[in-house]
């Protein structure tokens, strides 16, 4: 990558210095998390970029134990940690500069066999959630803005972890958000901060749960209220019973299909036939990388060849242009990306619930619930329009 910073090893002493450059390497990579790592004599530097994994290279691949560790008490005093603790879990959280934007670090520490472990998690204040640049196709676009103009029911996005879920929910509570309605949101923790919109967080050192948080926000008056993730009984339903009396709900769960978080929705003892009636939308996301614009190849003639099963066929000739048209692109990798990837973008499965859907759901032929086409599908005509790879849809959808 051109634009990291150039390494000078005078600094290697300097462990304010050295801690700066791991966090602008990460920021400017654009990574979502940095670990920190010891190892019996040295410290192990990784950061999750669009979802992967990286190893730092030098000098950060090889830092000497002794400055290993003092680059963990700088990062733990910047957090507000106690740098005198390090057997007990902690968390801590601070912000950072790079140019003239501002990024909430979020830090956790945990001690291991061999010695203390930072994961920070990166929060860019300035992120595109406008609901028209996550990756919805313009008719799932009016099928999504449709539900959420509705007064009540409950709207449910699921997807595996880091599929993009909370980012898609931001999204929707930023596209419905008036001065004239009252939105409110239970989160944990509260990842990006939406004026007008009244955030509370989970506390577990106070018991403040999300079914705490839910029922007293249903005393505060709201028209739509944002739900981090359904995953117990007691805040599913409240959820339920808010859906129910003239709120809508936007929530997610941490599952892979449609069907899943139905069994999932049962198993936690959730009224099935009360969901039913209140679910008006479930979408089913993931998140794939975006094809490096700057270095992606077009596909020639022998290699389209090569894809020609039925499946594929049947596929092309079911493509309604709607992403652009069929231009089947492979990774390369140039300095700009990394392994011909930079970026993500969202693949949406949505389904509306109808009279046939809702029965499916009440008496439980969840095997029956599937989207417009299922999420691979979906996948498969970003590939078509040469936004991601064949292999990148293939990984995220297993
Ligand atoms: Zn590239």
């Amino acid at each position: 990558m051109s634009d990291i910073p150039f390494y000078n090893p005078v600094s290697l002493n300097n462990v304010i210095a050295l801690t700066d450059q791991l966090i602008e390497i990460a920021a400017v990579a654009g990574a979502s998390d940095l670990h920190l790592e010891p190892f019996p004599q040295s410290m192990r530097v990784r950061m999750r970029v669009d979802g992967l994994m990286q190893l730092l290279k030098t000098p950060f691949d090889q830092l000497p134990a002794p400055t290993a560790d003092a680059i963990i008490v700088r990062i733990k005093l910047l957090s507000g940690m106690d740098i005198s603790e390090s057997r007990r879990p902690q968390d801590g959280s601070f912000q950072w500069q790079l140019n003239d934007k501002w990024v909430d670090i979020r830090c956790s520490s945990l001690t291991g066999h061999w010695g203390e472990k930072l994961v920070l998690r990166l929060q860019w204040q300035q992120q595109n959630i406008d609901i028209t640049q996550q990756g919805l196709s313009p008719e799932q676009l009016e099928t999504v803005n449709c539900q959420l103009r509705k007064p009540q029911g409950l709207i449910l996005v699921t997807g595996p972890t880091g599929s993009g879920k909370t980012m898609f929910l931001y999204s929707c509570l930023k596209q419905i958000q008036t001065p004239y309605i009252n939105t409110v949101s239970a989160e944990d923790p509260v990842e990006i901060a939406l004026q007008g919109v009244h955030q509370v967080a989970v506390n577990n050192t106070i018991n403040l749960s999300f079914s705490h948080i839910l029922r007293a926000l249903l005393r505060q008056d709201p028209d739509v209220i944002m739900l981090g993730e359904l995953r117990d009984f007691d805040s599913a339903d409240v959820a339920l019973k808010a859906a129910q009396t003239g709120h809508l709900l936007l929530t997610s769960m941490h599952t892979s299909s449609i069907s899943e978080a139905m069994h999932r929705c049962h198993g936690l003892g959730v009224d099935m036939l009360a969901l039913s009636y209140c679910l008006s939308l479930i979408i089913n996301q993931r998140l794939v990388r975006r094809l490096c614009n700057q270095c992606k190849q077009s596909m020639s003639p022998p290699q389209l060849a090569a894809m020609g099963s039925e499946e594929w066929l049947e596929a092309v000739a079911s493509y309604n242009l709607c992403f652009g048209v069929v231009n089947l692109c492979v990774p390369v990798g140039c300095e700009a990306c990394h392994e011909g990837y930079k970026g993500r973008f969202g693949v949406f499965d949505p389904m509306v619930m109808d009279q046939y859907k809702r029965d499916s759901v009440a008496q439980r032929r969840v095997q029956e619930l599937k989207g417009e086409s299922g999420v691979w599908r979906q996948g498969l005509w970003r590939v078509l329009s040469g936004h991601t790879s064949f292999a990148e849809v293939n990984r995220v959808t297993w």
